[in-house]
């Protein structure tokens, strides 16, 4: 049995990485978009750092790529503009193809290339 028998549709399966979020209690699914609340990370960081300039989301936002790059077989950037740990009062980030993002992923992208370089 393969993981796509488990899932009625192409879609289904897509979104059953944001269920998994949710079911942690951190992750609300809207479209291409979404929030994240009570994000641990944003929280554990600010109690041992100052607000930083940049998101701290780091394992959301890998394991939202990650995720969604494995299904479409091809670069898929999440970025989260407004996050708790540089100052926003809530995390809310933004998923699509590494292309559309242009200079904004670059350096995703570019951390990406080794891995579709052995594929
Ligand atoms: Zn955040």
């Amino acid at each position: 049995m393969e993981i796509n028998d488990t899932f009625d549709t192409d879609m289904d399966l897509l979104a059953s990485g944001s269920v998994a979020h949710t079911w942690e209690g951190s992750f609300i699914l809207a479209g291409f978009g979404g929030m994240w609340t009570n994000s641990y990370e944003a929280e554990h960081h600010l109690s041992f750092h100052p607000s930083e300039t940049e998101p701290v989301c780091w394992s959301p936002m890998g394991l939202a790529s990650g995720w969604s790059t494995a299904f479409f077989g091809s670069p898929v950037i999440t970025i989260d503009p407004l996050c708790v740990g540089k100052g926003d009062d809530h995390c809310e980030w933004h998923i699509q193809s590494g292309t559309v993002w242009e200079d904004k992923a670059r350096p995703y992208l570019k951390a990406y290339q080794p891995f579709f370089d052995r594929t």
